[in-house]
């Protein structure tokens, strides 16, 4: 490849805080909030124009469980988050309404603008106690500032140009790993042909729900009662793929695929409107922007082509319409920090406890299959949990800096299960209060003492003394 050689400039330090989030999403929200919280100077760089990341600007749609199928397990910001949200009108409680739904429900779907609204308030909150929570939209960091094997700040590139700042402790919540990255920290990631498949988040509108509902529940019950999620039982509309609903159908060959692609449609919320989320493209690196382009121009017209078949199909899609696509590719993997510890598939399954916990969950591990063609949820046991360890946190080398959401250090199965919303959330209201203590202590992110870890985390309701 041909080199081009930049010339070097001095560029302005525009600020320096306690802790810098970097990358404002799922994760980089809640690091964002409980580091301002502790009373630490905030910084988050955000290249949307929200908070929130997957779970807004991607419009997921759909929480994965904060429970354990028996209890809430997964405290703190994500669980008083859910609530607020709740009653916002902004989630689809089903029929047992939504506290039973909160202990059970292995899906809750909620609406991705409201949940946008509720994490500004939730800035705007900090910002009235006199707290600092500064945050930068619209700019991409571009570097890590990296001196001695530690991480000092970052570089950014906005509207203004390009500016430096520093912070004592960074939160790498880009769910790439972006600033590990840069700053020479180890990471895996699996060979391109083995990561999950991306996802173009759609919202459809227009839709007349009860016809679709009657169709289902009156033409095949059997498959209300056998979805892979319990939501559907729990009367919230979840249907996988659309196979069945084309049996006898005859499609022209470019679109022979929709009868074996994985798909998962599910209710908003809010009237007339569901969720698309199917397999946008497979064997994409999420690292490269050439790679995300082609996903992104490929999704789009594999949106459209299902659109089309539903509105053909399915009674009550007739004036179905696209309201809106994800103003970001969804990415589920690319990849994870080498830290102090890898959690795997047996710590989960072995419900493990570690004395530097710092988030408990119980989600089921998520295996999308890399031909983008299906998904299976493997469910942990009922009313049991795992713990999610600062160690897995920590990269084994680099300093100074503390990594959060889907990108910790967790082998491809258990980041199946990690990866999920509130988990994401709740590990980064861990990382947010780890990154705090750090600042605050003067020490770096792996020496943090655990009972001062402990007492912070139960400060902010964190669930890290549960039994089971
Ligand atoms: C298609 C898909 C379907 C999913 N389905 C579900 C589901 O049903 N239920 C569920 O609970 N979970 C689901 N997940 C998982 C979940 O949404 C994500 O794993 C989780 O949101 C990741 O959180 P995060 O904070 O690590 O990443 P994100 O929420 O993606 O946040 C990363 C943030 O960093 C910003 N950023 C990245 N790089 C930079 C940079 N260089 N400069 C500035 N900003 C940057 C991004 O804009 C983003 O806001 C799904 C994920 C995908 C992709």
């Amino acid at each position: 490849m041909e080199k081009y050689l930049e010339k070097s400039r001095e560029i302005p330090v525009r600020g320096t805080y306690d802790v810098i989030v970097a990358g404002g999403g799922t994760a980089g929200f809640a690091a964002a909030v409980a580091a301002a919280r502790r009373g630490s100077s905030v910084l988050v760089v955000e290249r949307m124009n929200c908070l929130g990341g997957q779970m807004t600007a991607g419009i997921m749609g759909i929480f994965c469980a904060i429970n354990d199928q028996e209890k809430v397990v997964v405290k703190g910001l994500p669980e008083e988050f859910f609530d607020e949200l709740y009653e916002l009108g902004g989630v689809n409680d089903g029929l047992f309404g939504y506290e039973e739904c909160k202990k059970v429900a292995q899906f809750i779907d909620y609406d991705a603008e409201a949940a946008k609204s509720l994490a500004n308030e939730y800035v705007l909150r900090e910002r009235a106690k006199g707290h600092t929570l500064d945050i930068l939209y619209e700019t991409w960091i571009s570097d890590a500032i990296t001196t001695d094997g530690k991480v000092r700040g970052i570089v950014v590139e906005n509207k203004t140009g390009r500016s430096a700042y520093y912070g004592k402790c960074i939160v790498d919540c880009t769910a790439d790993a972006d600033i590990c990255a840069w700053s020479g920290a180890e990471y895996d990631q699996l060979p391109t042909e083995e990561l999950h498949p991306v996802t173009l988040i759609t919202k459809l509108a227009g839709i007349d729900k009860q016809r679709v509902l009657d169709y289902y529940y009156k033409e095949h019950p059997e498959w209300v009662h056998n979805s892979p999620t319990q939501g559907w039982a729990e009367g919230i509309f979840h249907k996988f793929g659309i196979g069945g609903e084309l049996e006898g159908v005859e499609l022209p060959p470019e679109l022979e695929y929709l009868r074996s692609w994985f798909m998962l449609i599910y209710e908003s919320p809010r009237d007339g409107e569901m969720y698309l989320n199917m397999t946008g493209e497979f064997h994409v690196d999420g690292t490269k922007a050439e790679e995300i382009s082609d996903a992104i121009t490929i999704s789009r017209k594999r949106i459209d082509e299902c659109v089309s078949v539903l509105k053909k199909i399915i009674p009550g899609y007739e004036n179905a319409y696209i309201l809106v696509t994800a103003s970001m590719m969804g990415i589920r993997e690319t990849r994870q920090v080498k830290g102090i510890y890898k959690l795997t598939e047996e710590d989960l399954f072995a419900f493990r406890k570690f004395d530097d916990a710092i988030a408990s969950m119980s989600a089921p591990i998520g295996h999308h299959t890399a031909d983008g063609e299906s998904a299976v949820f493997q469910n942990p046991s009922k009313g049991r949990s795992f713990d999610i360890p600062l160690r897995s946190l920590v990269p084994v080398k680099v300093d100074g800096l503390i990594v959060a959401g889907r990108c910790i250090s967790a082998s491809h199965d258990a980041m199946g299960a990690t990866r999920i919303m509130p988990g994401s959330m709740s590990i980064g209201q861990g990382a947010g209060v780890a990154a705090s203590l750090a600042a605050e202590l003067g020490v770096e992110p792996r020496d943090i003492p655990a009972d001062k870890l402990n007492a912070a985390l139960l400060e902010q309701n964190v669930n890290i003394q549960r039994e089971d």
